[in-house]
């Protein structure tokens, strides 16, 4: 029997995440087909996938971005439409052709357009971890409300989803769940001597030893703030407390996390460190399909290491996973103030060692509110990061 195709959006088609999941659609053409592919300003490499794909929308961010693509589409694909904006991705994720929306814009600005895909009720591939960490129970309300079918990409929570008993709901621990063993890389400064981690360049910290990913989420995995925002991701997408989930550094990025059950039994999930596993995994689902990743050669890991991450070396986690205890608007406090902090970073405005101190003294001068509505989440998001300009403002010229 043949299968129905079903109409797929990539909201951020042209970053790291973006390729591997057209990578994965382009091995199954019976199955998928693209509706509409999005990019901010990667106008030219947008156009390629578009004569590539077809899609019937592509959305860029502005009129001046429009109008390039427009040019470049002129032959290679006539019938795309070109939209702009917040709206046009908006209208791109719940647009009634499309069943699977992947989620693959980086940071706070995925935000509005991953909503709109969850109050669309669609099959929301979620790889944009900073719209969950930034609004929290909120979103898994969504969620629940528009019974949108909600998977994660993130190759942690991935595993740990396949870990879990299939018949569990998300947003609820199962019984018999007794931990989440959240596994981190611990990123390239593992081993660096702590007090030279104040000199170390955005190059450097962009140079992840065993994952090939966007700038802002190799900087991230650097600081382990990558870490922090998946703990709180796996607080709300799973139900589980913070006592529930536990931190491993496992340098060889092997096992993607585990699930420890009350009867001593420990489930892991295990592959090469390639994105294209969780992304098949998730679009397929509840099937398996070939997602184009090498065989695991066990041969070649010869010993797999665990070690308990140290919060001196990684300052952001645990200022995530306090700022998660702590709740309410300190998670989006502590995301908008990452955000700043990295871009500072990145462009060499500020030094390594200032990201977890800016993010500290944003957290210590906001006070902690309960988040009601999703307007008041993009308000808080922006007022910190108004604090935290002001605070690199200041730290340049001091
Ligand atoms: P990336 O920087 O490679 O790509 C980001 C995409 O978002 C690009 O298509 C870009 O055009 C688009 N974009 C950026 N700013 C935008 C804006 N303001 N408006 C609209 N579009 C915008 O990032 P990535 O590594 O692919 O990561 C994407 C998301 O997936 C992040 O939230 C990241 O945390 C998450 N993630 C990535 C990986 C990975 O391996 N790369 C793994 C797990 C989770
Ligand atoms: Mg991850």
């Amino acid at each position: 029997m043949a299968i129905a195709q079903q109409g797929v959006t990539i909201l951020g088609a042209t970053g790291s995440i973006g390729r591997s999941t057209l990578d994965v659609v382009a091995r199954h053409p019976d199955r998928f087909r693209v509706v509409a592919l999005t990019a901010n300003r990667q106008v030219e490499r947008l156009a390629e996938q578009c004569s590539q794909f077809h899609p019937d929308y592509a959305v860029v961010a502005d009129a001046e971005y429009a109008q390039q693509l427009t040019d470049l589409l002129h032959t290679a694909s006539p019938a795309t439409e070109v939209l702009v904006g917040v709206e046009g991705l908006e209208q791109v994720s719940a647009d009634s052709s499309v069943h699977q929306v992947m989620a693959a814009i980086v940071g706070a600005a995925g935000l509005r357009p991953t909503l709109a895909a969850v109050r669309a009720g669609k099959r929301v591939l979620l790889a944009n971890k900073e719209s969950l960490v930034m609004t929290g129970a909120l979103f898994m309300q969504e969620v629940e409300a528009s019974g949108a079918e909600l998977l994660p990409i993130d190759s942690e929570h991935n595993a740990i989803f396949q870990c879990l008993p299939q018949q569990a709901p998300l947003g609820a621990i199962p019984p018999g769940v007794e931990k989440i063993l959240l596994t981190g890389s611990g990123g390239p400064f593992r081993t660096l001597p702590v007090e030279a981690l104040a000199g170390v360049t955005p190059a450097e910290a962009v140079a992840h030893p065993n994952w090939s990913m966007g700038r802002k989420i190799s900087v991230d995995s650097a600081t382990m703030m990558n870490k922090g925002l998946e703990f709180i991701e796996a607080c709300w997408l799973f139900g589980a407390t913070a006592d529930q989930i536990q931190v491993v550094i496992h340098p060889e990025s092997v096992i993607h996390s585990m699930v420890q059950y009350s009867d001593g039994s420990v489930l892991a999930q295990m592959g090469n460190p390639d994105m294209r596993t969780p992304i098949a995994h998730a679009m397929g689902w509840p099937e398996r399909m070939n997602s184009g990743v090498a065989d695991l050669d066990l041969y070649q890991w010869a010993q797999l290491r665990f070690e308990p991450p140290d919060y001196d070396r990684y300052p952001c986690l645990e200022l995530a996973i306090e700022a998660m205890r702590q709740g309410g608007s300190a998670t989006t406090v502590l995301n908008a103030a990452n955000e700043v902090a990295v871009d500072a970073f990145l462009d060499g405005r500020i030094g390594y060692m200032m990201i977890p101190a800016m993010i500290e003294a944003c957290l210590k001068q906001a006070t902690t509110t309960e988040i009601v509505t999703i307007e008041q989440v993009i308000s808080i998001d922006q007022e910190t990061r108004h604090a935290a300009n002001e605070w690199i403002n200041h730290a340049e010229h001091h």
